[in-house]
């Protein structure tokens, strides 16, 4: 068995047996991973308080054969993940992502871009910018990451290009904006406003035009409707956390 070092975030920490625990994790090198953490409830454990949830932390972990949880051995904290609003917004928001990452990342599969993301995005959870808007441009960063973001300006059924007048049709099924030809017979179709429209466009380009919406409340509302839909589509179940987001 050969040890393997990894930078982790805590997903999940399932207690396995008294003193033991399985913890789920995202990492940057192997994707995510489910290790068992021996003595990890023990109060003065060989982990020293570094699995809680959302923690980033350096670990050592033995692989073992298919089939077989690998064994966690040293896991050192990096940082810690702190909310510091008066209401419980930004905890929320931070179980919210890693409910996301359980369910969407794969196992060796690194997506060292995505890892990166998710850290960045818990660091500004803690600070003051709008947890609403940080949690909409992390699921447009994470659909486009995982070439999963729907099409936009162009219509998903026959990739004419999306004319922004009065409300756009959009196709959980079709995979996005459908233009009027196409609108007809489809299932599962919401409707975007144009403003919604760009919005949506603006939080899933990389650059930094996104944070002129953070004051944009209707659009956020749309924009929160419209994306829990189209996760429950894309994974076929509802998220547990979604109910506990605002707009
Ligand atoms: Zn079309």
């Amino acid at each position: 068995m050969a040890a393997e070092k990894a930078l982790a975030l805590v997903l999940r920490v399932v207690d396995f047996s008294e003193t033991s625990a399985v913890v789920g994790l995202f990492t940057r090198e192997f994707g995510k991973m489910h290790a068992l953490a021996k003595g990890a409830k023990r109060p003065k454990g060989p982990f020293d308080s570094a699995l809680d949830l959302l923690s980033q932390c350096r670990i050592v972990f033995l692989r073992r054969s298919a089939g077989a949880l690998d064994l966690l051995t040293e896991a050192r904290l990096e940082r810690r993940f702190h909310f510091r609003r008066r209401d419980l917004s930004s905890l929320y928001a931070g179980y919210y992502v890693a409910e996301l990452l359980s369910e969407l990342a794969h196992e060796d599969d690194p997506q060292p871009e995505l890892f990166d993301v998710t850290a960045a995005t818990l660091v500004e959870l803690e600070g003051s910018m709008g947890v609403p808007i940080l949690t909409l441009r992390y699921e447009m960063s994470v659909l486009r990451l995982m070439g999963h973001l729907p099409t936009l300006t162009t219509c998903a059924g026959c990739g004419a290009a999306i004319q922004p007048a009065g409300r756009i049709p959009f196709g959980h099924a079709a995979g996005g904006a459908l233009c009027a030809a196409c609108r007809p017979g489809q299932k599962d179709v919401s409707s975007l406003s144009t403003d919604g429209w760009r919005a949506m466009q603006t939080l899933s380009q990389p650059d930094d035009a996104w944070r002129g919406l953070e004051n944009a409340t209707a659009i956020r509302g749309e924009l929160r409707g419209l994306l829990n839909h189209f996760w429950n589509h894309l994974l076929g179940k509802r998220l547990r956390l979604t109910a506990y987001l605002g707009a």
